[in-house]
């Protein structure tokens, strides 16, 4: 990781840091944080005398080389002061909530739009809402481009900020080309590096905000990081984790509540964490308690499904959304834990 001594490198300067990395086999890639930009060596970037060489300008502040996997989601990379901002938090500053419904049905637009008014007045910064939906069962219900449009009004009639998964680029594109504000990488998706690496490319140099799902099947954290590294990589640093809960599931929920794993992430990245408790326990009856637990475990935010008639709604909406009454009060319950929230010294 190459940091100058100024904000950023001059076009000559960047020319002749250039020059010297490809000459060993590795190029630049820059990542533009809020404040400077600095940039990352992608390749092995282990060489001394590449790393003399650039130290050797006099423009250089230094090379910092890295142990860790994961360059730039690390704690202690430079870019750990950037900060994630979207429908006017601040993530960190105070509790975040991703709140709508699982799927939107494009056959009933109003449904959505009564949903994306009632999680606003809830307390909800972000509307989510599943225009293409990753299903178990390919006989299921796949989802509707149509619904993408609604997704895009829903935005415009309350000036929430809009999150959607995308599955494949052909996806990407059309929910960037929309103006979607959060693109969504499923757990199915997790691991998909290609996909990864296309989101990166497609959202480099934007301010669109990725929330990057766990993996269901457990995957150890590190290798959770490494994908969020893969989008970061390509110059977009704004990446969210979520866990949402793995397989084997305790008899009873959805999947293994996974929200514990928050401390742990946080030691190991600056990335935000935003729980998913509706994936996690997959019964609207027990979102409420995993979602406090999250924000007890010192998550950044959370992201639920919710609907206003559950019961009418695809997807998971009928077994896993609560209602926006239901959203507010564990909204309220949830910031009641945030204030309380101490570091307590362990010695
Ligand atoms: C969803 O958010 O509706 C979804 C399909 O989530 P996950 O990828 O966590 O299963
Ligand atoms: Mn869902």
């Amino acid at each position: 990781m190459i940091l100058p001594k100024s904000q950023r490198l001059t076009p000559e300067q960047l020319a002749e840091v250039t020059e010297i990395v490809e000459s060993f086999g590795c190029h630049i890639q820059q990542i533009v944080g809020a404040v400077r930009t600095i940039y990352a060596i992608v390749g092995d970037e282990r060489d001394e005398l590449m790393i003399n060489r650039i130290e050797g300008l006099s423009y250089i502040e230094r090379v910092d080389k890295i142990q860790s996997p994961f360059k730039l989601m690390d704690r202690r990379s430079d870019l750990s002061t950037h900060r994630i901002s979207l429908g006017g938090v601040t993530l960190g500053e105070e509790l975040f909530v991703i709140a709508g419904q699982c799927t939107i049905d494009p056959k009933n637009p109003d449904l959505f739009y009564e949903t994306a008014h009632a999680v606003k007045e809830a307390g909800a910064h972000v509307l989510r809402g599943g225009v293409w939906k990753p299903r178990t069962n390919p006989y299921s219900f796949q989802g509707d481009v149509k619904s993408l449009e609604i997704l895009m009004e829903a935005h415009r009639q309350t000036g929430l900020p809009v999150d959607a998964e995308v599955m494949d680029e052909h996806q990407l594109k059309l929910a960037l080309d929309a103006g979607v504000h959060m693109l969504q990488v499923g757990a199915r998706n997790a691991l998909n590096y290609s996909l990864l690496r296309a989101i990166g490319r497609a959202v480099a140099e934007r301010d669109t905000v990725v929330l990057l799902k766990r993996s269901m099947h457990m995957g150890p954290l590190n290798e959770f990081i490494s994908a969020a590294e893969y989008i970061a990589a390509f110059g977009n640093p704004s990446v969210i984790l979520c866990p949402r809960g793995t397989a084997p599931a305790p008899d009873g929920y959805r999947n293994l509540p996974d929200e514990s794993i928050t401390p742990l992430l946080k030691e190991r990245t600056w990335a935000p964490v935003v729980v998913d408790p509706s994936h996690s326990v997959g019964k609207a009856a027990y979102v409420p308690a995993c979602a406090l637990a999250a924000v007890a475990y010192g998550a950044d935010g959370l992201c639920i499904e919710s609907h206003v008639q559950p019961s009418k709604g695809m997807g998971d909406d009928p077994k896993q959304a609560i209602t926006p009454a239901q959203l507010a009060e564990t909204i309220s319950q949830a910031k009641q834990i945030w204030a309380l929230r101490r570091p307590v010294k362990v010695a």
